[in-house]
């Protein structure tokens, strides 16, 4: 399951240097695929970018994570770094986007290795 970052957050960004699929983004700033990944070009929902395209914030307000590129560390660490440096324990698992450790590392290959 990916990790996700509530409204607890007080915006330290501890977190953010830890992560290594580079999920993690401070509040109003553009994450892209490309950004701690080997990715080149991503197809989504019939349409083909290059992986360094600028995508929308999830938050204007909080650090937010970007599901799709979070692994939950499998093929790096134990336990999910974020959630370890967290000073107030707002990076939790999210209950809508649950995952095998299969899956999450294949995610990891897929973000790693295209
Ligand atoms: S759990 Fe790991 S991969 Fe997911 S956002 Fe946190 S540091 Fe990144
Ligand atoms: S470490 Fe916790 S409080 Fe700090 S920016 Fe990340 S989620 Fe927010």
């Amino acid at each position: 399951m990916a990790i996700m970052i509530t409204d607890v957050c007080i915006n330290c960004g501890a977190c953010e240097p830890e992560c290594p699929n580079n999920a993690i983004y401070e509040g109003g700033a553009a994450w892209r695929w490309g950004e701690g990944t080997a990715l080149k070009q991503i197809s989504k929902d019939g349409i083909v970018m290059d992986a360094n395209t600028p995508q929308e914030p999830l938050s204007n307000e909080f650090y937010y994570i970007v599901t799709d590129k979070c692994t939950e560390c499998v093929g790096f660490h134990e336990e999910p770094q974020c959630a370890a440096v967290c000073p107030v324990n707002c990076c939790v698992p999210d209950l809508q986007h649950q995952e095998t450790k299969e899956e999450l590392l294949k995610k990891k290959n897929w973000l790693h290795s295209t």
